[in-house]
């Protein structure tokens, strides 16, 4: 079974809602439009309730099957990104340096689709439960929903998620069992020396060359700490300090980010950030302050949940097109919120276009392949119906 055909049928109007979505993106806890649009959407569909209010703008449609069952949840995420879009399409984007440049106005779409198809059919047992979050990039809505009740508010015995990967041929699924994306932390570190003439450096104490020792000891972190056979990053993504020829400056502020699987290597990271950064800082004279905040979890698929996966992917896009990845990536993902709390699994479905136009995510000329929406679809409902049977 590929694509189902009723979802088929709705590609143009699925098409249509992504190309809306991507004209007006909206920021991570700012997707009000958005979340009008898909309770509007929920409502005509006939979903049996829409839940609204958890994260701000977070949208939870229920979808009661035909008789009595168990429940899962279908996870999408609906927020843009903070990117002056450069692709010059027709729907580019209208919010000046805002883009939806990771897909999730797909996502969205997607979701939409398979609620349309759910809630006209019915052909399960149970409750599907279509989870829309806000701010997945930086802001954690994942971990908002948690903790305002999704889980409570809407129990389900597993939760899903999907991410699209424009660098993997269109139709093509990769899932993998147990660590998929890494724990990220945002790292910044304020030094303070004591600013003076450029000519008179002994007058002062300069933050500027405290810096350059630290940024160099920090590599140190993962070579000479961390197991080989673990992963783990320490990258510093900015220095900012001064901004004359002849000023030392009084105070650098670096910020970075770092990247893990198991929590010990974490803890590893935080302690040789902090323990390095200050006790440079101290030899020299001056202070560091240190601030190494865990933003997400490692994504962690149960294996059993991905299983289930495999067998709803393979009914969608046959035995061959649905690959294990060959490693985990350091990409960060909020779903492992969900994943800490509930059984479940994150998978990636491939959008590439096979022509070399395929900008990767988070690029200013990234686009969403509209081929992939009922793909994407028949994955979620074919997933819901595999797992919530008619049980005649
Ligand atoms: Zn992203
Ligand atoms: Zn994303």
């Amino acid at each position: 079974m590929p694509v189902i055909n009723r979802i088929a049928d709705y590609q143009a109007e699925m098409a249509a809602w992504r190309r809306d979505l991507h004209a007006h993106p909206e920021l991570a806890l700012q997707e009000v439009r958005t979340s009008q649009v898909v309770q509007e959407k929920l409502k005509e569909f006939g979903v049996d309730e829409i839940i609204t209010g958890m994260a701000r703008t977070g949208v939870v449609g229920v979808i009661k099957g035909k008789g009595q069952g168990g429940s899962i949840g279908l996870r999408a995420d609906m927020d843009a990104l903070p990117i002056h879009e450069e692709t010059n399409l027709p729907y580019a984007s209208k919010n000046h340096g805002v883009m939806h440049a990771c897909g999730h106005d797909g996502h969205t779409a997607m979701l939409l689709g398979a609620a349309k198809y759910l809630a006209e059919t019915r052909n399960f047992d149970g409750i599907v439960y279509v989870v829309f979050q806000p701010a997945e990039e930086n802001l954690a809505g994942g971990e908002i929903m948690v903790k305002e009740g999704l889980f409570e508010k809407c129990p389900m015995d597993m939760i899903f998620g999907m991410h699209n990967w424009p660098t993997v041929p269109l139709g093509t699924f990769l899932w993998r069992e147990g660590p998929t994306m890494a724990a990220v932390a945002n790292i910044e570190i304020n030094i303070t020396g004591k600013g003076c003439h450029g000519a008179h450096p002994d007058h002062g104490n300069d933050p500027i060359v405290i810096a350059a020792q630290i940024v160099n000891a920090l590599q140190t972190i993962v070579s000479r700490t961390i197991d080989p056979t673990d992963a783990g990053v320490v990258t510093i993504g900015a220095i900012n300090g001064g901004h004359i020829y002849n000023v030392i400056p009084e105070t650098v502020r670096m910020l970075g980010t770092a990247r893990w699987f198991r929590p010990e290597v974490g803890d590893k990271l935080e302690s040789g950030v902090r323990r390095l950064a200050t006790g440079i800082a101290a030899s020299f004279d001056a202070t560091a302050e240190v601030m190494f905040n865990r933003a997400f979890p490692a994504t962690i698929n149960d294996g059993a949940a991905t299983q289930l996966t495999l067998h709803a992917a393979r009914a969608v896009a046959g035995e061959a097109s649905v690959r294990p990845m060959s490693r985990p990536t350091m990409g960060g993902e909020d779903f492992a919120f969900m994943l800490n709390e509930k059984q479940g699994s994150y998978i990636m479905l491939g959008g590439g276009r096979g022509d070399g136009r395929d900008a990767n995510l988070h690029h200013p000329k990234y686009d969403f392949n509209d081929e992939a929406l009922p793909i994407g679809a028949s994955y979620w409902v074919t997933l819901a119906e595999q797992l919530l049977p008619r049980k005649n």
